[in-house]
């Protein structure tokens, strides 16, 4: 049987990745192994992640990105100091909180009056902000 330091190379890799050699090899070690098999495991969650999160940038859902970003305000307060968790966490949640308004201010914007911001009809960029220094510069 394979060592844990030479079926790790192997354990992030798909199935269709392997040579039939690999994937017999890697399969032998992780049934026996449990730490190799807890690892793989968590590659095959990671990239059926990856395959859903790639789907929805195809096809964003309302919100999608809101959602998004919130996750990621919490998740880097996670593994800080309690202070710096305090402070991250209000800082995260107001970043989220003006992008939220954001959107949803350029959402309404653009139902009511879409032809009151002369750039975003030129740029066709609605949920990006230009800063004016590039307004400028584009000019
Ligand atoms: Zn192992």
């Amino acid at each position: 049987m394979m060592s844990c330091h030479s079926v790790r190379p192997l354990l992030p890799a798909r199935a269709e990745e392997l040579t039939p050699l690999e994937a017999r090899m890697r399969a032998e070690h992780v049934a026996a192994c449990s730490r190799c098999a807890a690892e793989a495991a968590a590659y095959s969650r990671l990239g059926q992640a990856l395959a859903v999160m790639a789907h929805l940038e195809a096809e964003p859902a309302g919100g999608t990105l809101e959602r998004i970003l919130v996750v990621i305000g919490r998740r880097r307060t996670r593994v800080t100091d309690p202070r710096v968790l305090a402070a991250a966490g209000s800082a995260g949640a107001l970043v989220a909180t003006v992008v939220v308004a954001r959107v949803l201010r350029q959402r309404r914007h653009a139902q009511t009056a879409p032809t009151a911001a002369p750039w975003s009809r030129r740029l066709r960029l609605p949920g990006v902000p230009i800063p004016a220094a590039a307004l400028a510069r584009a000019k």
